[in-house]
């Protein structure tokens, strides 16, 4: 199993303290729209497609 998927497996289990913003970004892997995803761990760039595992973290 990829650490870096178990990772964001764990981001997105914080449930409501995350929040997921639209942004105009778009997945450099598939090409689908990004979200800025905001938890206590720090920001993230997640992509909405759930079969794919692109994210980057995001610094401030
Ligand atoms: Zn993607």
């Amino acid at each position: 199993m990829n650490p870096l998927k178990l990772a964001k497996k764990k981001v997105l289990a914080v449930g409501s303290s995350v929040l997921k913003i639209p942004t105009l970004g778009r997945c450099p892997k598939c090409g689908s729209p990004l979200y800025l995803t905001k938890s206590p761990f720090g920001n993230y760039l997640t992509c909405s497609n759930p079969l794919c595992d692109y994210y980057k973290k995001v610094e401030g």
